[in-house]
């Protein structure tokens, strides 16, 4: 059976696994790491930089440098960089791409079909965006499931005894609430709660404001006007969280981080876990009412859960373990790695999906009922949303119901699909609108249109509305101007495949190009010491094969050809050969 992989594409960080030989593991990427950060970063010479690689890059290149592209996901922001645009989907392919990448190098085959988990939250149109990514990074998607459920699967295997369990995860960028029920065989998602807005990254934006205004009360200059020395405190700050969550207090000591004045100015502030605990209290406490509202949905008090699981790195921080303790009278559970938790979860159901459709034993047999995270509607007279499927309704699920025209001789209809809780329709969501034509002129309310509304087991919905009286049907074209349409999605999975041939090539010349570069600057530093005691004619031969390497170096090395290499190390000797003299006289110059 080919390996198929589950993928947590986080907002700070992703995290892929396996199930390899009975048992679910992480993978770590080929710099060790069991998670990667979900940064991109684009150099100069055309490369993209994925994970810690790009994150180190982040303070130099801030502009070309993307952080929490899941927050974008669905949306019509646009990443600009390498002279165009990147939609979220295809920066999230970026991401998708290194994991399959680090998956293949792990396993020593060939990876291409995955499960991807989404935060319980996203609608529609974020989901579909998650699948297109998948597909753009050259996987199969065989399913999209939520982070939560997937926790569930990887702890419901631990402890089967059937149970209501709450999923408290909190995690970069998005808070996430369940209540789930392992049953006998099945794990249900009862009700799910949350904020798409509230992570880790708020509490390293909290202490990273302390941090500035600290520096700015004792030197008088903003450091947030420095984007490289405002990225290497966040980035400190970000460390010194995490240190807070193992000790009382920590030191940020940046020495050197920036000028003013001509003079070298330098951090140096202790922080105390109270200190952090005050700066962040309404961030924790935030979590409260999606706890009680989940809990609400479920329809059961905290004493009928069995245990609560916490998920998310940003469960380590102790107030957090604190809070859910005394809001729900348990005591949490983290025997589970909350960073790797959801991952595990997914290969654990990309496993089962796979050996279930090729006839074999899955590792296991839990089967796996996901909820609509959020209420869908169309719009109907006077603007009000009218409900056709509740939220938290099991999927996948199918609801019609006939709705009518609201004026005389009315010949179309414009269905207007909604997703959110609020009354009316201009406070929801609009997934997208579609007109159905061809209605027989009649008074109103006497036409017959039924709108059916089918969501399959990956949370993605098709609305269709049907003229009863003519059969004339119509279905839906999604025309959110975050979604990619197919054409788009061609041309980035063909732009991702060149960029992943010219990564071999880049790959395959890198040693020309660096030893080229090297013998450039050795030779350029020397004739700068000693150009002065050398001739001429000699000076002239020196820098005309320095200039000819410049050349050799200009095109980038994902884009050069064979011949291009060969030129560039034929140029490389020439110039060691020209500029033996003179490096020869410049380390002469050192020595003596
Ligand atoms: P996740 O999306 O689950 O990987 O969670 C990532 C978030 O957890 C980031 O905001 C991290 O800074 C945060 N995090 C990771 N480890 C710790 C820790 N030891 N203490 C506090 N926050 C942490």
């Amino acid at each position: 059976m080919a390996a198929t992989i589950g993928i947590d594409l986080g907002t700070t960080n992703s995290c892929v696994a396996t199930v390899e030989g009975d048992r679910p593991t992480v993978i770590p990427n080929t710099l060790g790491e069991r998670t990667t950060p979900s940064v991109i970063s684009f150099t100069s010479d055309g490369e993209r930089l994925v994970g810690t690689p790009a994150l180190r890059r982040a303070a130099i290149n801030p502009d070309q440098t993307f952080f929490s592209v899941k927050r974008h996901m669905g949306t019509d922001w646009r990443a600009r960089a390498d002279e165009r645009s990147f939609t979220p989907q295809e920066l999230s392919a970026m991401i998708l791409r290194q994991l399959k990448k680090d998956a293949e190098a792990y396993l020593g085959q060939p990876v291409d079909k995955a499960v991807i988990t989404v935060p319980a939250y996203f609608n529609d149109t974020q989901r579909q965006a998650t699948k297109d990514a998948g597909r753009i990074a050259g996987l199969e998607v065989l399913r999209i499931i939520n982070e939560p459920t997937s926790a569930a699967l990887a702890y419901g295997l631990d402890n089967g005894t059937p149970q209501k369990v709450m999923v408290y995860d909190l995690g970069g960028g998005t808070f996430d609430v369940s209540i789930i029920e392992i049953g006998d065989g099945v794990i249900e998602v009862l009700a799910t709660s949350g904020d798409n807005h509230l992570g880790g990254d708020d509490f390293d934006e909290r202490l990273f404001d302390h941090l500035a205004d600290t520096f700015e009360r004792e030197n008088h200059v903003d450091l947030r006007r420095d984007a490289s020395a405002a990225q290497r405190v966040r980035e400190a700050a970000r460390q010194a969280k995490c240190e807070l969550s193992s000790a009382q207090s920590t030191v940020v000591n940046l020495p050197f981080l920036m000028q003013s004045g001509g003079m070298p100015l330098h951090m140096n502030v202790t922080v105390m876990r109270s200190e952090f605990e005050r700066m962040t209290h309404d961030l924790v406490e935030r979590t409260s009412a999606p706890v009680v509202r989940a809990l609400d949905d479920a329809g059961i008090a905290t004493s009928e859960l069995g245990c609560v699981l916490l998920v998310g790195g940003s469960t380590r921080i102790p107030a957090v373990v604190e809070h859910v303790r005394s809001l729900t009278g348990h005591e949490p559970s983290n025997s589970i790695n909350p960073d790797e938790c959801v991952a595990l979860g997914a290969a654990i159901q990309a496993n089962t999906l796979e050996t279930a459709s090729e006839g074999l034993v899955p590792y296991t047999d839990i089967l796996l009922l996901d909820v609509t995270p959020l209420s869908l509607a169309i719009e109907t007279v006077g603007g009000v949303a009218t409900r056709v499927i509740d939220r938290n309704t099991t999927l996948p699920t199918h609801y019609s119901q006939v709705f009518t025209t609201a004026a005389a001789f009315q010949t179309s209809v414009e269905i207007n699909v909604l997703q959110g809780e609020r009354p009316m329709a201009k406070d929801n969501k609009s997934l997208g609108k579609f007109k159905l034509g061809g209605i027989k002129r009649a008074m109103a309310g006497v036409p017959q249109i039924e709108v059916t509304f089918d969501i399959d087991a990956n949370g993605i919905l098709t609305v269709s509305a049907k003229d009863l009286k003519t059969g004339n049907e119509q279905s839906i074209t999604i025309t959110d101007s975050g979604r990619m349409s197919d054409d788009e999605i061609d041309a980035a999975i063909r732009d991702a495949e060149r960029y992943a041939e010219e990564d071999a090539v880049r790959a395959k010349n890198a040693g020309a190009v660096d030893a080229a570069h090297r013998q450039l600057a050795t030779v350029e530093s020397a004739l700068a010491r000693v150009g002065k005691r050398i001739d001429r004619d000699e000076k002239k031969r020196v820098k005309a094969a320095c200039a000819n390497v410049a050349r050799g170096l200009r095109k980038k090395p994902g884009k050069m050809t064979d011949a291009d290499i060969q030129a560039l190390i034929a140029a490389t000797e020439e110039l060691e050969r020209t500029g033996a003299h003179v490096v020869e006289l410049a380390s002469q110059d050192s020595n003596g």
